[in-house]
């Protein structure tokens, strides 16, 4: 998933040209200052937009094996080239030259964040496992450890001697 956000960004056309998203930000970067001192105010909150949403992409990508954080700042990042071209023109023409890697972006976004929704809901605790532990007593008898027979039908545990299972009501597999 991370992989992909990083892929978007960096080898993916993403611009109206062929140009990457790192293409389009690293000049923006370099010519920071130039752009500061020409008091170009709608240009200069253009250009932090892209450069903060290109580092929230670049950490989303590399926190690409938590889907939840992923998706997040994956969506803020995009979001945030989204609405870019209103800083600039804010009266319009709304313009935005978007490429493959854009749409891509997006929708890895998207889709890690409703994986890390889905992942928490189905969210279970692990199976837990039972180890009976048969002892050979010389002395005092311990109350021995019941030995449960799993349905096969509904997953209930029953006990040893029980033929049908007191979940589901289906014949259990005789205990050899
Ligand atoms: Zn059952």
């Amino acid at each position: 998933m991370g992989l992909v956000i990083l892929a978007a960004i960096f080898l993916l056309p993403f611009g109206g040209s062929s140009s990457t998203l790192y293409g389009i930000v690293s000049p923006m970067i370099k010519n920071l200052s130039a752009v500061q001192s020409s008091g170009d105010t709608a240009k200069l909150a253009n250009n932090y937009t892209w450069i903060i949403a290109f580092i929230l992409l670049v950490i989303a990508g590399v926190v690409g094996i938590f889907p939840l954080g992923a998706g997040v700042l994956g969506m803020v990042g995009m979001a945030m080239i989204t609405i870019s071209p209103f800083l600039t023109h804010p009266n319009g023409p709304y313009t935005l030259s978007t490429g493959t890697g854009f749409y891509i972006a997006w929708v890895v976004s998207v889709v890690a964040l409703v994986a890390s929704r889905w992942q928490g809901k189905k969210e279970t605790p692990p199976p837990v496992s039972i180890t009976i532990v048969q002892t050979q007593n010389t002395g005092t008898q311990v109350a021995q450890p019941t030995k449960n027979t799993k349905c096969p039908n509904c997953g209930a545990d029953n006990p040893e001697e029980a033929t049908k299972c007191s979940s589901c009501g289906k014949d259990l597999p005789v205990a050899t």
